[in-house]
């Protein structure tokens, strides 16, 4: 079938005028003949399958039973009546009910005549019950074209409403298949058809539409779900190609003086493997000729800033500018300070700007990067703003990248006429699948390893009935010297009453840890940024024992003298939160705690999510639980991505085929980058439509 066919306009299709066109296209996109072919069920019911009332299970969801109606009556109730059909077969009975249409139903329905019923059933009172069967009378049943797998179409409540229901969607799709014959134009190559042993693109579309039993629709789902992750890989995997091979990165080619003068006499200890490695793969992107665009993931308190200090020294021995911007002002400051230590002596010119930065200082930050006065610049989103010029910026480094949007990352990237090299950095561990398809066209590097002498933290749950116990427990610990964190949930639908609780809680620590035996720190994300950071720096010192706080912590602090984190109620809490939060402790020699506070009432999912935190320290193990808990809606950075808007695939559960399909991806793209090959024909065909369409589905036939 010819591509510009199926472009026609829906209301061209039989059964589709203005009216229906319209609200296709704003319940469902179906603006074309195209949109519609690509609208996949959700699910199907499987027709095949009779039910006798004796196997009913309350789990159920839709069953076909023959049976009897033996008895009827309109039952009188507050809320309205209903009509209670009995409806018996040989292994029991149970009820049909209905509460609209029940006047025309009673003059309809005829006793002790086999029906076939078909429809959700509910364990109601006692009994099984189906409110508003299908139904059909056994001989006409045995008469009609057997639908075997019965596929239902996305609906919204406005479709539903005006007659758009499942039925007329099949319609529909029936009437389409009849115009172009059913014939479409295959998209993917012989090779990968025969290597994968994939079924043709029409046989796919039918059976998806029309599956003739579970082993053809399992055939056709394959296949789309192949071709849909296929197409998504070779785009972002060309994409870095071309990244590589036309843009051009500035060389880095020089590994000088600063860069080792700080190994060899400023470094505070040994790196870890894991460091070394990551470094190396860092330089090596680095004189490669071609832009680096990589993302390193290691596990809070992994060390990734020490790697990203090293690689800024690199920048600067080759006479290069570099900034590393952070998301939170603490974490900036934080940076800001650890690192200005770490290079003391070395006459390296650093600034620190963010929001608070005064107006005259800023000035001058201006005026220094612009002349090449400056080395390294830190800070938050005002790194971004226009004014934020520089004589020649070599590297940006993005700390905890998650934070940020693309958007904001893409800024970067025009800070010169020439790109930078970019270092994204996060411990929001990404399970390795998604990562390929949240950052396909990055390169990716994991510190895996912590550094040496780390005792894992010990991680338990408590309820609020043992706060006393948990309070004694504090109080021990402070005496041995450590310090404490107590955190609270801040989520943004309910931010009053969240700040109540904080500082409920803040007043009963206050009251539990009087003066002037403890020091207690409180910051929260409605203080003056001023204060924030005084009291922070208090804790930071030391001088304070417990800080009180809201996850405004929760990102990147690090104070290795604090051995307890507290989190109250938790259950609250997602789990790469938790995780974060609990990285937080753990960075001295000592051994660290992570309390994890909750009442009695517990969702099974929060459960979950306490006995996963309870169980492991494996940043990578938590965001698999957390993928499977979740799905990859929630999860940073999907949002940004396509992945969600895949129509047939599934990231998590169809991740051995996503592995497949970037290994055929890879495959070709290396043998043939300019699919030049006659095998590879079709898919530059496909891959020029989904250029050119910018949807990876709106290219078929
Ligand atoms: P993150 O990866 O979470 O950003 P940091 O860079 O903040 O971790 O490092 C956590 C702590 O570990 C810091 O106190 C840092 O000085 C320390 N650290 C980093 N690398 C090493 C190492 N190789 N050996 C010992 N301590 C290290
Ligand atoms: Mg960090």
């Amino acid at each position: 079938m010819n591509a510009n066919f199926l472009q026609t306009p829906i209301t061209y299709l039989k059964g589709v005028g203005p009216h229906r066109a319209q609200i296709l296209q704003s319940e469902l996109g179906i603006g074309t003949y195209q949109d519609l072919l690509n609208l996949f069920p959700n699910r199907y019911i499987d027709k095949t399958q009779y039910y006798t009332i004796g196997q009913l299970q309350r789990s159920n969801a839709d069953v076909q039973i023959v049976g009897k109606i033996i008895h009827l009556k309109t039952v009188e109730q507050k809320k309205g009546k209903r009509l209670v059909a009995t409806f018996v077969d040989d292994t029991g009975e149970m009820e049909l009910v209905w509460f609209r249409g029940q006047k025309w139903i009673r003059e309809n329905l005829k006793l002790n005549i086999p029906y076939v019923i078909f429809g959700r059933c509910n364990w109601y009172n006692g009994k099984f019950s189906m409110p508003h069967p299908e139904m059909e009378l056994l001989t006409e049943h045995e008469k009609g074209l057997k639908v075997t797998m019965q596929p239902i179409y996305p609906s919204t409540e406005k479709l539903g409403n005006s007659g758009i229901t499942n039925r007329v969607i099949n319609k529909l799709q029936q009437q389409l298949f009849i115009e172009t014959k059913g014939q479409f134009r295959e998209t993917l190559s012989d090779s990968l058809l025969h290597d994968l042993k994939l079924i043709s693109k029409s046989e796919a579309l039918f059976n998806i539409h029309f599956p003739k039993n579970q082993s053809f629709l399992a055939k056709a789902q394959f296949r789309l779900k192949f071709e849909e992750l296929f197409f998504i890989q070779f785009q972002l995997i060309s994409k870095k190609m071309l990244r590589k091979q036309k843009i051009k990165g500035f060389n880095f080619d020089q590994v000088g003086e600063r860069f080792n003068d700080f190994y060899k006499n400023h470094l505070p200890f040994e790196l870890t493997g894991a460091q070394k490695r990551v470094i190396k793969e860092i330089r090596a992107d680095l004189g490669s000729n071609a832009q680096m665009n990589r993302l390193l993931q290691g596990d809070v308190g992994s060390g990734k800033t020490i790697v990203a200090l090293m690689i800024m020294l690199l920048a600067i021995d080759n006479d290069f500018q570099a900034c590393l911007m952070a998301p939170t002002e603490i974490l900036a400051n934080q940076h800001f300070n650890g690192i200005k230590e770490l290079l003391e002596d070395m006459g390296v010119r650093i600034a620190l700007l963010t929001g608070s930065t005064k107006k005259s200082e800023r000035n001058i930050i201006h005026q220094q990067l612009e002349s090449g006065e400056l080395h390294i610049l830190i800070g938050t989103h005002a790194l971004l703003e226009d004014k934020v010029k520089y004589k020649n910026l070599g590297l940006a480094i993005v700390d905890e990248q998650h934070r940020f949007g693309v958007a904001q990352r893409s800024k970067l990237w025009h800070k010169n006429e020439f790109p930078p090299h970019i270092l994204v950095m996060t411990a929001t561990p990404i399970p390795r699948t998604l990562a390929m398809s949240l950052y396909g066209d990055l390169d990716i590097s994991v510190i895996d390893e912590l550094p040496p002498g780390r005792k894992a933290i010990k991680t338990v749950h408590r309820y609020d009935s043992n706060r006393l116990k948990v309070f004694g427990f504090i109080k021990d610990e402070i005496k041995k010297g450590r310090q404490i964190y107590v955190v609270y949930p801040l989520i943004q639908e309910s931010e009053a009453l969240d700040y109540k609780d904080l500082m409920d809680g803040y007043e009963s620590i206050v009251r539990d840890f009087p003066l002037p035996d403890y020091q207690i720190s409180i910051v929260h994300g409605k203080m003056k940024p001023a204060d924030k950071d005084y009291e922070m720096e208090r804790f930071v010192k030391g001088e304070t024992q417990i800080m009180v706080a809201t996850t405004v912590i929760e990102v990147g602090v690090n104070v290795p003298n604090a051995s307890v984190m507290i989190i109250e109620s938790a259950e609250r809490f997602g789990l790469s939160q938790l995780h974060q939060l609990r990285g937080r402790v753990g960075r001295g020699a000592d051994q660290s705690y992570c309390i994890l506070m909750t009442s009695h009432k517990l969702s099974s999912e929060a459960k979950t999510r306490l006995e996963t935190m309870v169980r492991t320290n494996d940043g990578f193990e938590i965001a698999e639980v957390d993928l499977k808990l979740r799905g990859p809606g929630d999860l940073m950075g999907t949002q940004q991505s396509g992945i969600l808007n895949l129509k047939i695939a599934d990231i998590v559960k169809d991740n051995d085929i996503l592995k497949t399909a970037r290994h055929y991806a890879i495959k070709i793209l290396k043998e043939d980058p300019g699919l030049e090959k006659n095998e590879n024909l079709t898919i530059r065909h496909t891959y020029a439509q989904i250029v050119k369409q910018k949807n990876i589905w709106n290219y078929i036939s």
